[in-house]
């Protein structure tokens, strides 16, 4: 009998999970509930202390209590801090390219648990309203085929509940991708990108704003200020990735 629910759990698994690890493409062993292999999956790198309280980068040294680093110090956020589940780099950043770029829907749950991880640790659950995640310009939705960030607001709340709001806080204009510019041009080309469709659900709501990465801040700070403007009583960032 439990022979039998396993080679059924392995045709489920199989039916979601390609047979390969979707970062080296080697075999991956075919029960594991996971699209990578052990070996790729011991890459991702989540971050632990010390990382700057505001935006999360990992300090590979020793710092005692909290510190900021030298990028926050002039800098001028609207959100509270940001909070991040690894380092995006090699595995997590192959990771994130797939789901984002090339629909990879079966990486999505890999990348949502560190998020997840992250905000259990170092969010105060209890006190947020609403999870609001990054909206995309409507045809850029329509060409990827889905909005990575509210993909995985919602998995975010099915681990951690809070009412998902999506579609008030919109994208009203195309901008170019954040990639492939430097600090400076990031800021200008998200300037006024972002408007509240209605202020009243946001009105002196704690709200947590998801992304799938957060490298300068440009996109997720844009929209933290246009939150706060509709009345937000706070924002905290929380991503996948720390680029
Ligand atoms: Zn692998
Ligand atoms: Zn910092």
């Amino acid at each position: 009998m439990l022979a039998a629910i396993k080679q059924w759990w392995n045709v489920v698994v199989g039916l979601v999970y390609p047979a390969n690890c979707a970062v080296c493409k080697q075999p991956r062993e075919p029960e594991a509930d996971s699209a990578l292999c052990p070996s790729c999956r011991r890459q991702m790198r989540p971050i632990h202390r010390p990382f700057c309280e505001r935006c999360s980068l990992p300090f590979d040294g020793v710092a005692d209590g909290a510190f900021r680093c030298s990028n926050c110090a002039d800098k001028n956020y609207y959100f509270h801090h940001a909070v991040c589940g690894c380092r995006l780099t090699g595995v997590a950043r192959e990771c994130v390219h797939q789901f984002k770029y090339q629909h990879a829907l079966w990486i999505g749950p890999e990348l949502a648990e560190l998020m997840i991880a992250a905000a259990r640790e170092r969010i105060e659950w209890p006190k947020v309203d609403m999870v609001v995640p990054v909206p995309l310009f409507p045809s850029r939705q329509r060409e990827r085929g889905f909005n990575q960030a509210e993909w995985l607001a919602r998995r975010l709340v099915r681990a951690l509940p809070a009412p998902l709001c999506k579609g008030n806080l919109r994208r009203v204009r195309e901008t170019d991708n954040q990639a492939l510019l430097n600090a400076a041009e990031r800021i200008e080309n998200v300037r006024g990108a972002f408007a509240v469709r209605d202020p009243r659900p946001f009105l002196k709501r704690r709200l947590v704003l998801v992304d799938d990465v957060f490298t300068t801040g440009a996109t997720t700070n844009e929209c933290a200020r246009v939150l706060l403007d509709a009345g937000a009583e706070s924002v905290i960032v929380l991503t996948v990735g720390r680029g």
